[in-house]
């Protein structure tokens, strides 16, 4: 791929009417006061439904911003959970809605970038152990951008019209804030959006770009638990057990069978077995073997006949291996835990991709390729896509690390590694140029 300099050439296709506000002009004149909120959400990253701070944070920005802001909004399913969603509405008349969303949470991650600006947050997880806590995929970019989108489309009323549904999303890393807002009404109790838009930084893109991919960018994401049972006994007597370690082999390697023959290979599966357990002692037979599974799909009916595969599947092979009908293997799929595949919708990214085009310049603009990983932004457009969404990604890396990987193969660190340093410049200030043009292009008069 074309590497062009991260050149501000996009300041000079502005062609604004005197003296009137662009999103450019807005983002340069912003962002010193986004780099010092960027540094401060940085230095102080809260886990998934912790966002107490954060959250406040980012009320008090849209509330500056002229936004009627409503805190702690969603619903998780355990009543003792607190949520920290926050809804900010701009209203400007009559016109269309668009959503604009950013997450809000951090991950359990040791930084390691030896930024001035690094966390130093050692805070414990849910289950009581000591971890340490890090703004690792870059949310922390994205709450900057979208606070800078929203000062900037206030002081631009002038040139749309309609309501902005700003969302401050929480537990994103662990799945559920998304749903537990829109549980809780969000669709209900604030106006419906006519389009949906979020916004994710990418890791190997350089800082100054944006990227965009058509239809599905990740995949519906199941977890299933399957428990496969045995009948224990004496190591060396194996004739007188039925061995469930064998029988886990087995329909591990037979899953395997589920993308390679009976799934059309256009259509992507992923079946991983992340976590196996079973036995205690070498020469003991065990009675069981628990394993974990994740399972990633696009389209609905895939995952129907994927997860459904998974089932029959693993009590076939019991059945081949003697197992008696009350032992065969219990398979679970954790309904709470799944995400829906994200679907940037293909009209709306055109749409926008023209609007890129023409602020950034065309090699600016990058196509990124679908992953199977998984994004519960997806939830805003609904299960049935019906709400036009799209998410796209903002080049965080300096444009000369990019050049070297791309040059030598060397992997840049990752999102989600501890040594993921996005350049906040001119990172953010592309992205609240991207955000506002979007959403002006959506709603403009
Ligand atoms: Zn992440
Ligand atoms: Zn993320």
């Amino acid at each position: 791929m074309k590497i062009a300099p991260v050149a501000v050439a996009f300041l000079s296709l502005a062609t604004p009417l005197f003296g009137q506000q662009t999103p450019q002009s807005l983002a340069e004149s912003e962002l010193p006061s986004l780099l010092t909120t960027y540094k401060d959400l940085h230095t102080n990253p809260e886990l998934s439904t912790h966002e107490q701070r954060t959250a406040a944070i980012v009320a008090k920005g849209l509330k500056a911003a002229g936004c009627e802001v409503t805190e702690n909004f969603g619903k998780y399913p355990s009543p003792s959970m607190k949520c920290y969603g926050v809804v900010g509405v701009m209203k400007n008349g009559a016109g269309p809605t668009v959503l604009v969303r950013t997450d809000l949470d951090a991950l359990p991650v040791e930084e390691e970038t030896g930024l001035p600006y690094a966390s130093k947050v050692v805070t414990k997880n849910d289950e009581g152990k000591e971890v340490h806590v890090m703004h690792a995929c870059g949310h922390d970019i994205h709450m900057s951008v979208f606070l800078g989108t929203a000062q900037a489309l206030a002081k631009m009323k002038d040139q749309w019209h309609g309501t902005i549904l700003f969302i401050g999303q929480p537990a994103e890393e662990t799945v559920g804030g998304a749903r537990a807002m829109l549980e809780d009404g969000l669709y209900t109790k604030f106006p419906k959006p006519d389009f949906a838009l979020g916004v994710h930084d990418d890791a190997e893109v350089a800082a100054g770009k944006v990227g965009l991919t058509e239809g599905y960018a990740c995949a519906n994401v199941d977890s299933v638990n399957v428990t496969v049972r045995g009948i224990g006994g004496h190591g060396a007597y194996p004739h007188k057990t039925k061995d469930p370690v064998v029988l886990a082999a087995e329909i591990i390697n037979a899953w395997q069978t589920i993308a390679s023959r009976e799934n059309n290979p256009v259509d992507p599966i992923v079946v991983t077995v992340g976590d196996i357990h079973g036995g205690t002692k070498r020469n003991i037979v065990s009675n069981e073997v628990r394993m974990e599974l994740t399972v990633r799909t696009y389209k609905s009916d895939v995952r129907d006949r994927v997860l459904a595969a998974i089932e029959r599947i693993a009590k076939g092979c019991a059945m081949a291996a003697g197992i008696p009908k009350e032992l065969e293997p219990i398979v679970e799929v954790q309904k709470d835990q799944f995400t829906p595949a994200m679907y940037n919708n293909p009209e709306l990214t055109k749409r926008i991709a023209a609007v890129f085009q023409k602020t950034f310049g065309a090699d600016n603009v990058e196509t990124r390729p679908a992953t199977m990983g998984g994004e519960d932004f997806s939830e805003f457009s609904l299960p049935d896509h019906s709400i036009p969404a799209l998410q796209f990604s903002l080049g965080a890396v300096a444009p000369d690390k990019v050049m070297e990987s791309r040059k030598t193969g060397r992997p840049l660190p990752s999102l989600h590694s501890s040594k993921f340093a996005p350049v906040p410049e001119p990172t953010i200030k592309t992205g609240v140029i991207a955000m506002t043009d979007a959403v002006l292009e959506l709603m403009k008069k």
